[in-house]
């Protein structure tokens, strides 16, 4: 086999007023300014269009109509499983080189002609500005179907020993029946790749993004078309969540569930999928990545610029919409104050406003239910008697959906914001005498009901031994001296357990290896 192992797609800088930028800030206005857009279902490769049309907009300017998605029923989960199960024998049966070459031509299409409406679609419908549009719907998204293309090629390769006179051979088949991706809205990445990973293995799929990410989606489904992946292979719906379930989880031939989002959901898909067991024909394969309540801890060896960096960036990328971003901090009181310092002097410089000025390092949350509920929490701290903010702690959503990046500490381990996820701006400090350091992180791991992400700061190698050790089932991925975001396809396979997910790591072999169902074949001469 000769499919080049991939390099890591290049960010591109943007620097202000190079060609680069000027060309994607154009791409912005002429689809902000564009008529009102009609995202279709795609079913079978069909434009489905209902009487139902949801109205999409810019979270940062919630005004403004950029268009409308069809909204479907339950008829539209049937037709997409049909189409899917439809196309399955064809698509199936295809040599596997086939599969990778509409996928990396995929990839090349979106780093060159399709690079800045993804980045446009993703900063105008997720609010994200231009380099956390850049590093996902482009870079993540590139890297992700290049790298899994070369995982593909090495898992058809792994073959088990034969033996004279007897040939073994692995024959690694997709799931029998087809596969259900539910994507969430923070990652355009993710959103392709979880429908594309399980068709690139031979599956076909039923796709439901989350309705505030359709306009981004409407430019996957694009560059799939582009690309060449044939009808049918990947569908993509746009309904209400539990009609869907109920149709998908309750169908003989339903094999495998690709999901990202929160926990709860999670949980409640899998205890139906349970329920529904004597209904499948074979046991479906359950792969979710969900939530996190990701740590910064730093040991009294800490640099105090480097953890404040961590805290600042770590939180409040994109708003704090991330699984992994931080969102507790344990500083230790010999450096704490300095920390908190630089923290607050970083997060009082950041701009806020609309995704077309790329100065605005913060923009607006997705939506208004996120609003309301990042709110909520702001309040309760600003009630709080044990917890005061150092920076932040304001709202506003007469224009758009936006929060102020939110430093708060806290004398009680405990608190509620130190415990629950909140999937915003909004980070909660706790300062631990110097000398507890191995028993603040027993207190990091006794409170992590989730494990996705976290880090440890420290110039120290016992301490960061005795630290991981402590910390070793508390984070899928683990930092050491570096901030828990921005994991690289190919590098930081990404996935974490407990409240977290399966941790089948997206961006490696390991996940794509969950959808497959081998067949050992041993032929005797
Ligand atoms: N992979 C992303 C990161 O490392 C987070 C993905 C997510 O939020 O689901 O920052």
């Amino acid at each position: 086999y000769n499919v080049p192992f991939p390099l890591n797609e290049p960010v591109n800088p943007y620097i202000p007023g190079d060609s680069a930028t000027e060309s994607l800030l154009a791409k912005y206005k002429e689809m902000y300014n564009q008529a009102p857009i009609d995202v279709p279902m795609y079913i079978g490769g069909k434009e489905v269009r209902t009487e139902d049309k949801r109205p999409m907009s810019p979270p940062h300017d919630h005004q403004k109509v950029l268009g409308h998605f069809n909204y479907g029923g339950a008829e539209h989960v049937h037709a997409a499983i049909d189409a899917a199960l439809a196309a399955k024998a064809e698509w199936s049966a295809l040599p596997w080189e086939h599969r990778a070459s509409i996928f990396l031509k995929a990839a090349d299409l979106l780093a060159g002609p399709f690079r800045d409406k993804m980045n446009a679609a993703t900063m105008l419908g997720q609010s994200k500005n231009v380099m956390q549009a850049e590093i996902d719907a482009a870079c993540e998204m590139i890297d992700f179907l290049k790298f899994n293309v070369a995982y593909m090629q090495q898992i058809y390769a792994e073959q088990p020993e034969s033996s004279d006179g007897v040939w073994n051979r692995l024959e690694y088949r997709p799931l029998e029946g087809f596969t259900f991706a539910i994507t969430p809205f923070n990652f355009t990445a993710i959103a392709a790749n979880l429908p594309a990973s399980m068709a690139m293995m031979g599956n076909t799929v039923v796709w439901k993004p989350a309705e505030s990410q359709v306009y981004s989606a409407q430019v996957i489904m694009e560059l799939f078309k582009e690309a060449g992946v044939p009808d049918g292979v990947i569908n993509m719906i746009t309904v209400d969540g539990p009609v869907a379930g109920d149709i998908v989880f309750k169908h003989r031939d339903f094999a495998g569930l690709h999901f990202t989002g929160s926990t709860g959901v999670f949980k409640h898909l899998w205890k139906e999928i349970g329920a529904n067991l004597e209904v499948y024909r074979t046991y479906p394969r359950i792969v979710g990545e969900t939530g996190g309540k990701d740590f910064v801890v730093a040991h009294r060896s800490a640099h105090p610029k480097q953890v404040a960096t961590a805290i600042s960036r770590g939180a409040f990328e994109f708003q704090g919409q991330k699984c992994s971003a931080a969102s507790r901090a344990y500083l230790p009181s010999n450096i704490a104050q300095e920390v908190l310092d630089y923290v607050v002097e970083d997060v009082n410089s950041f701009k806020m406003g609309s995704t077309e000025d790329p100065s605005n390092f913060i923009n607006a949350v997705i939506d208004e239910k996120a609003f309301d509920k990042i709110a909520g929490y702001i309040d309760f701290i600003n009630n709080a008697d044990d917890a005061k903010v150092l920076a932040g702690g304001k709202y506003d959503k007469s224009k758009g959906y936006f929060i102020e990046p939110t430093v708060v500490v806290t004398e009680n381990p405990k608190f509620k914001t130190m415990c629950e996820e909140i999937f915003g701006p909004v980070i909660t400090i706790y300062v631990y005498d110097e000398n507890k350091f191995e028993e603040t992180c027993h207190l990091v791991d006794e409170t992590s009901d989730y494990a996705l992400t976290g880090c440890i700061f420290s110039q120290d190698r016992y301490a960061i031994n005795t630290g991981m050790k402590i910390l070793e089932n508390a984070a899928g991925n683990f930092y050491i001296n570096d901030k828990p975001t921005g994991a690289v396809v190919g590098q930081q396979p990404f996935g974490g357990a407990r409240g977290s997910g399966t941790n089948d790591k997206a961006g490696s072999y390991l996940n794509l290896l969950r959808w497959v169902s081998p067949r050992t074949i041993k032929e005797t001469f």
